[in-house]
């Protein structure tokens, strides 16, 4: 796409439709199937384990996860150890200086007991304002927490579900994440959050691509309208 299309596409761009979400969603559905993870209830887990997992793979960053929770009985000793120890043992998942010195400006910000389970009863807003506050939490982080602890209907908008969901029309090209969320949050249908999230990234991950995305053999290609660009 050039330039100038891509600036027209911006122009263009309108919200789409519940019945085109729905479409998209049903189409998935019947590709991966609907993603079974009861939420766990850990939203602090899910806030320490989403830190490690930047530009890291999943692998590494369960490795370090658990390093961490064996090397430390609690949240509170982690909160309370000198930030070498704990960059010792996240290392296998990759930038530890940086993530050690977070996880414990974290744990510190959070204060002295530690406790997040009040996000499951909490308005949405003031949950993600609360996680959006701590240092380094943005919404992506914040979306994972509230999403796979307590299944509250917030998307986490990584590159992939951010790639697909633009290409498929449903965010507006050149978003800003923050504004990405906000729109995947506003279309997705409130017990459909995680389903959503979990299937457009298994689709950028199998199907589409960032550089070749396999657009002959995608579900989606009748109703995507990068496809037909990619065509003319
Ligand atoms: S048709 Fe191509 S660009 Fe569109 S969602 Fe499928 S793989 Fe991605």
């Amino acid at each position: 796409m050039s330039a100038r299309q891509a600036t027209i596409a911006r122009a263009d761009w309108k919200r789409p439709t519940a019945r085109r979400v729905e479409t998209v969603r049903r189409r998935l559905r019947e590709a991966y199937g609907v993603p079974v993870a009861a939420p766990h209830a850990d939203p602090l887990g899910e806030l320490i384990l989403t830190v490690l997992s930047q530009s890291t793979n999943d692998r590494n960053r369960d490795v370090a996860f658990l390093r961490l929770r064996r090397r430390f009985d609690s949240w509170e000793a982690v909160r309370d150890a000198p930030v070498g120890e704990i960059e010792e043992a996240i290392r296998p998942g990759g930038i530890s200086k940086v993530k050690s010195r977070r996880i414990k400006a974290i744990l510190e910000a959070i204060g002295d007991d530690l406790d997040l389970e009040w996000m499951r009863d909490a308005p949405l807003e003031d949950s993600r304002e609360y996680l959006c506050a701590l240092p380094g939490v943005g919404r992506k982080t914040a979306a994972c927490v509230l999403c796979f602890s307590y299944d509250l209907p917030d998307v986490p908008v990584d590159t992939h579900v951010s790639r697909v969901a633009t290409r498929l029309g449903l965010l507006r090209p050149g978003a800003p994440f923050d504004e990405q969320h906000d729109e995947m949050a506003r279309i997705t249908p409130p017990e459909a959050a995680l389903e959503f999230h979990v299937n457009m990234l298994r689709h950028g991950r199998r199907t589409c691509h960032a550089r070749s995305p396999a657009c002959g053999e995608c579900t989606l290609r009748r109703i995507c309208p990068s496809r037909m660009d990619r065509a003319s």
